[in-house]
Parts: C-alpha cells; sequence; structure tokens
C-alpha cells in the first residue's frame, strides 16, 4: 500500500498535485509544518503513550487459585565475589506482610527459593512455612562456598538429607552456576554446570523426591555488547553487573547444553528451568530439549515480556507443554529496581492478564518504561483446563501439595 502510493507520487503528472509536506516526506527529508523544532531528548526520558484504543482488562483474581513457585523472600545473609557465604539469612518481609498481598491475588502458595541451607534454612522454615502452614514452601540452596573442598559430594548430599527432613520442598540451584563460581574465589576458571562434583547431588535431590529449581545462563542479550544493538541497552546500563559479554564467560548456547548434559545424567530426577527454561527468546529451542527430556519443566518467572511479544509461537508452547510449565514470578518484596518482579497485586494482576485475555500492546511489568526492553506484549487468552495446569495443577502435582 504504502509502496504503491510512493511510486505514484514518483510518476510525472502525480507529483505536481502533492501538497508539499507530503512530497518532502515521500522523498525523506525533514519537515517542519508546525515550525516548532523538537528539542534532543534522553532515551531515559522518552515514554511515550500508546495511542491505541483497544481493550483494557483489568484481572484482580485469577481464574483458578494459584501456586507461585517462584519467589523470593530471604536470602543469604553474605557474599563474596557472588557467592553466597556461611548461613545467616536476612528476610525483607515477614509473612504478615505477604499474606495480604496473596489472599487478595489467591495465590494460595508462595514457594521461597532462596530459603538458604543448614540453621538459615531451619529458620526460613520456621518464620515461613511453620509458622503459616500450607501457604509458604521453602527450597534448601547448595553451599557453593564450600564446593570446591575436598568432600564436597557427600558433603552436600548430606546437607540436601538432612533439609529434607527439616521441611525443605526442593533445591534452588541460582546461576551462580555457570557464570560466578570458580575453582578459586574471584580468579579460578568458571565451574562448569555438568562438572562431576554435583552429580551426587542432582541424584539425591532425585531420590528424594524434591524438585530441582534451576537457573542456568540468562537473556541472550546479557551475552552480547552493551551498545545500540543490544534490544536490552537500557536494562544492562542501569545493572551492567548483569552483563556476561567477554572475560572467559561462556555462552548462552554452551551453557544450557552443559544443563541438558546433567538433565540426560540423571533421568530421575526432575528440573524445574526457571525464566522459560532460561531462553524464552528461542521457543523453538525450548521446545526441543523439553522433547527431549521429559524430567524438564519451565516456570514463567519475569519472562511474560519474552513469552508476550511472540504470542502465537507462544500460545502453541503452552498447548503442546501444558502439563509441564508452571507459574511463577520471581517476585521479591520491595524490589523496586526489577519492576518486573516487585511482590505487589499490580504485578499479579499483569500475569493474571496475560494468561487470561486477549488484550493487546500492555505493559509487562509496572513501570513507566518497560524494564527488560522498549516493547509490549499480548495476552494469550488460555481456556480453562490450561490455566487450571499452570496456575496450580503442575506445581501441586511436583510440590505434592494439595490445593
Ligand atoms: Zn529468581
Amino acid at each position: 500500500m504504502k509502496r504503491f502510493g510512493r511510486r505514484r507520487l514518483l510518476s510525472a503528472g502525480a507529483a505536481a498535485a502533492v501538497t508539499p509536506p507530503l512530497r518532502a516526506l515521500a522523498f525523506g527529508s525533514p519537515v517542519q509544518s508546525s515550525g516548532v523544532k523538537p528539542q534532543p531528548l534522553d532515551l531515559k526520558d522518552y515514554q511515550p503513550k500508546s495511542m491505541l484504543h483497544v481493550t483494557e482488562s483489568r484481572v484482580e483474581k485469577p481464574r483458578f487459585p494459584v501456586i507461585d513457585v517462584h519467589t523470593h523472600l530471604g536470602f543469604v545473609a553474605k557474599s563474596q565475589n557472588g557467592i553466597p557465604v556461611g548461613e545467616d539469612m536476612s528476610y525483607i518481609w515477614p509473612p504478615e506482610r505477604l499474606l495480604p498481598v496473596m489472599d487478595r491475588k489467591n495465590i494460595r502458595v508462595a514457594v521461597n527459593l532462596t530459603g538458604g541451607a543448614g540453621k538459615g534454612l531451619e529458620e526460613s522454615i520456621r518464620r515461613y512455612d511453620k509458622a503459616h502452614p500450607g501457604r509458604f514452601l521453602t527450597f534448601v540452596e547448595p553451599r557453593y562456598d564450600r564446593a570446591t573442598e575436598p568432600g564436597y559430594p557427600k558433603f552436600q548430599a548430606d546437607q540436601l538429607a538432612s533439609a529434607r527432613q527439616a521441611g525443605a520442598k526442593g533445591l534452588k540451584v541460582l546461576k551462580i552456576l555457570g557464570l560466578y563460581l570458580r575453582e578459586n574465589a574471584a580468579d579460578g576458571p568458571l565451574v562448569k554446570v555438568d562438572d562431576k562434583r554435583f552429580d551426587l547431588m542432582w541424584e539425591t535431590a532425585g531420590a528424594l523426591e524434591m524438585p530441582v529449581a534451576i537457573h542456568i545462563s540468562d537473556p541472550e542479550a546479557f551475552f552480547l555488547p552493551i551498545d545500540r544493538f543490544n534490544e536490552r541497552f537500557e536494562e544492562l546500563s542501569n545493572h551492567p553487573d548483569w552483563s556476561f559479554h567477554g572475560r572467559d564467560y561462556p555462552g548462552n548456547r554452551e551453557l544450557l547444553e552443559a544443563r541438558n548434559r546433567v538433565f540426560a545424567r540423571h533421568p530421575r530426577t526432575q528440573f524445574i528451568t526457571l525464566h522459560v527454561g532460561n531462553d524464552a527468546e528461542d521457543l523453538a529451542y525450548v521446545s526441543e530439549c523439553m522433547d527431549r527430556f521429559p524430567n524438564m519443566h519451565v516456570e514463567l518467572g519475569a519472562r511474560i515480556g519474552e513469552l508476550g511479544r511472540q504470542p502465537r509461537t507462544a500460545r502453541k508452547f503452552f498447548d503442546k507443554y501444558q502439563d509441564r510449565i508452571m507459574f511463577g514470578t520471581d517476585a521479591v518484596p520491595e524490589g523496586y529496581e526489577t519492576p518486573q518482579q516487585v511482590f505487589e497485586d499490580q504485578l499479579y494482576e499483569i500475569y493474571y492478564r496475560f494468561l487470561e485475555t486477549e488484550d493487546e500492546y500492555f505493559d509487562y511489568a509496572p513501570a513507566p518504561v518497560p524494564p527488560q526492553g522498549r516493547w509490549r506484549v499480548y495476552g494469550l487468552g488460555l481456556p480453562e483446563a490450561i490455566l487450571r495446569k499452570v496456575y496450580y495443577e503442575n506445581a501441586a502435582r511436583l510440590l505434592k501439595v494439595r490445593i
């Protein structure tokens, strides 16, 4: 249509009939018809308002009760070179402050993935799971700070068994493995994701029926230079430490393939791959992995920005893997620095809107500028049968809880 019009403009007789601004536009020269010269604008100040007139739904409550399999309610207090050290924990909100949000948004269970280890884990379980039975579940974390010590495989397997005894529901593996953990604190080579010293840990998790929530690698753009071609330029400029470009970092695919070798070696262990298998940009690849590994499941946390900009592909993904997709947000109380993860009503409403409605072109995070890239998303309008599975059934089955 546009090309036809342009060709017509360029033909001899028609050109004379064109009004000056339109002709100027057609030939690409600047036009200031109003006489107002636009001022230069910093990218960070640009907050365009969409002029689309489309349906805007507010989904205050989900169609079914929810298990959020990906929250962070506490953290190991000390860390060195990105590695948690010791057992001391710090917490952001007490359960009494989380529960009103959960009740308003019909979140029956919040899974606290970063429950720590040892005494810290016991404290997390006492503070959340035991104080409010049925509302919180806690995962244990590996003692990465001991990983280079002799005897680690046995030590870590024993840690897992006592965590199970203490009430931990699963094991959480942060992206520390593959991107931060080094042989010798800050300087040694990176420990590989499929390093054999963790084999006993993966195997024990399977034997104890503790699912492993695993985050390996990061968005594809985090492995590219932070330049004008990077679609997450603003996000990486705000958090330059999130970049894994250069140095001795492996590529995204190399990390995920090492992860896949772990899945292949431990078929009895169930893996919940966080952030849509950590490659929501490439659902074809995630599908390939899901087909190869029946012990692989996915969770959605902080990735509706990716899923929602490819709604047709995402919808097919949900159809095909509806029994292995779980609801999760990566929510952190007061996580204002990462609005796509802030534990509050508005965040949950965006997830519900994305999954349940066919609304078009809306924000994937409660923020004036889309924080993970300047685009907006489209709802999937999932049918009830799939919503029920994603909201709670799949997680309830894996975590062995009743809703
Ligand atoms: Zn997380």
